[in-house]
């Protein structure tokens, strides 16, 4: 049974075949780290663990294209490819800047969408109008704005210094798909609080949060503590303590199956960089993460939607079983 609404099975189902993300990195900031709103960033948040590394060995962004593209080529004989601009801020900075990365990407070889990543406070209206003529300009099917809620509680986004409010995910995720963009929200289960962390019932509120809002697809993420953030001196005082695997499959069910069933899920899950994780352990293995996640739901019964609009089981459109990651 295909239990949810996958990435790779809605790609698939849209092009017949494969989409496979290429990482860009085109050396944006971030307003949390330059200075513009702090230089500490999110507390969990590991500046040496985002981007390829291509860039600072000088590749430009056709350059990085072609590396990975040649890969996937060679090894999958694949032909369809979404652009993901993924590190920092992608939309930081002047409305100008974010059109010359634009121009980088027309023509790119099997460019077929574009994922961009950004925070709600670095899109204005320009900006905007920008990324939705793209998708005419670059002869995009689709264009995937990956914005960071985290969380709908505003004292946890202060508490881990986001440095904006869930309001102004909600103003930037209507703006956004008014123009046509697919707004995926981040979201992150176990984030700290002053109290000590969040937990079910917080992740539930951001959940119905999202699922009030024009929200086309979800990633959520297990918080997890890298090597040199705020958030490891505070794990290694005892100030805080991540989710163990147990309870991030309860909560990632109990979510589940509160969402949307429309929603696309991008990600179930967070995805260390080599060598950045400090705790928990099981947070650095994705396939038994992964096998824990299909056994957990298989076991718990659940699919997407069963509490919210899809109760008679999962709908058509969850499948076919592609068998790739989302
Ligand atoms: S917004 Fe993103 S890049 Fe910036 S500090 Fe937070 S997690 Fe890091």
């Amino acid at each position: 049974m295909v239990r949810i609404h996958r990435l790779s099975a809605h790609l698939r189902r849209r092009f017949g075949e494969r989409v496979q993300k290429i990482p860009l990195d085109a050396g944006f900031s971030c307003p949390n780290r330059d200075g513009t709103l702090s230089r500490e960033g999110c507390v969990f948040c590991n500046p040496a663990g985002s981007g390829s590394g291509l860039l600072e060995r000088g590749l430009s962004i056709r350059e990085q294209w072609d590396f990975w593209r040649d890969i996937h080529v060679e090894k999958h004989h694949l032909s369809l490819f979404t652009a993901y601009l993924q590190s920092y801020s992608n939309t930081h900075g002047p409305a100008a800047r974010l059109a010359q990365v634009l121009d980088e990407l027309r023509g790119l070889p099997g460019l077929t969408c574009l994922a961009i990543g950004t925070r709600p406070d670095c899109l204005d209206a320009e900006k905007l109008d920008l990324l939705a003529r793209s998708r005419e300009r670059l002869g995009l099917a689709e264009v995937f704005l990956e914005l960071g809620l985290q969380s709908a509680n505003d004292a946890t986004l202060a508490h881990i210094n986001r440095g904006h409010d869930a309001a102004a995910f909600a103003g930037a995720a209507r703006a956004a798909a008014e123009r046509g963009l697919t707004v995926v929200a981040h979201v992150m289960a176990g984030l700290p609080t002053r109290d000590g962390r969040e937990g079910l019932a917080e992740l539930l509120d951001t959940v119905a949060f999202v699922n009030a809002l024009p929200v086309g697809g979800v990633k959520f993420h297990n918080v997890y503590v890298c090597r040199g953030t705020r958030l490891a001196r505070w794990y290694e005082s005892g100030r805080y303590v991540p989710p163990t695997l147990a309870e991030y499959l309860r909560w990632l069910g109990e979510s589940i199956m509160r969402l949307d069933p429309r929603v696309v899920i991008h990600r179930l899950n967070g995805n260390p960089a080599s060598g950045e994780l400090l705790a928990p352990d099981w947070a650095g293995n994705m396939r038994r993460m992964h096998n824990a996640v299909r056994d957990y739901f298989e076991a718990e019964d659940i699919w997407q939607g069963k509490l919210n609009g899809a109760e008679s089981g999962p709908p058509d459109w969850f499948g076919p079983e592609v068998g790739d990651k989302a």
